[in-house]
């Protein structure tokens, strides 16, 4: 049972480790054209994106597991949450001081800018859940995925502004300030 357990648990985080830096994936939309993905970006209001609020859901479901969360005595924001799989282990959640900072915990936690079980389990018990993404690195945020859209323009400029630069390019052709001066006369 405990090794089954556990095993549900690494596949599961390795589920986890898909969502990454901020990109158009993160949309429901991700299949769609980019012009509609780009809406959808940008009309969004929520803290977080879709895709990002799917995977927090997925993460507190699992948290919600964990029962055993106990504060370190004498060391504010330390805590220990006990193992699922083995009852004799328990992971030492560290809460960061820094906004945007996912809890200290084992190295999901310090590479993918989301909380491990474990930390979540104590964001919930300490913050409950509306507060989960406070502690979701900022590049998973709605801003960062905004941003991927933002002055990002489909058009092709108009054929006068092509025709203008062309025009202009050749000017500086014909009047030879543009042109390399022989090294040396020839003989
Ligand atoms: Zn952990």
């Amino acid at each position: 049972m405990a090794a089954a357990a556990s095993s549900a648990e690494v596949a599961s985080l390795a589920e986890m480790t898909r969502i990454d830096a901020p990109s158009a994936d993160h949309s429901t939309a991700s299949l769609l054209p980019r012009r509609v993905a780009q809406a959808e970006a940008l009309a969004w209001t929520g803290p977080v994106p879709p895709r990002v609020e799917t995977h927090l859901a997925k993460l507190m479901t699992q948290a919600a597991r964990y029962k055993s969360i106990n504060q370190v005595p004498g060391s504010p924001g330390m805590f220990d949450v006990g193992s699922l799989s083995n009852t004799s282990v328990k992971r030492r959640v560290k809460m960061s001081k820094d906004a945007f900072t996912p809890p200290e915990c084992c190295a999901y936690a310090l590479t993918k800018g989301f909380p491990c079980y474990h930390g979540a389990a104590v964001i919930m018990q300490q913050y409950g859940a509306a507060n989960m993404h406070k502690f979701v690195d900022k590049k998973h945020h709605t801003a960062a995925w905004k941003a991927v859209y933002e002055g990002a323009t489909n058009e092709v400029p108009g054929q006068h502004v092509v025709d203008g630069i062309m025009l202009a390019a050749k000017k500086l052709v014909l009047s030879g300030d543009y042109l390399h001066h022989p090294k040396a006369i020839p003989p």
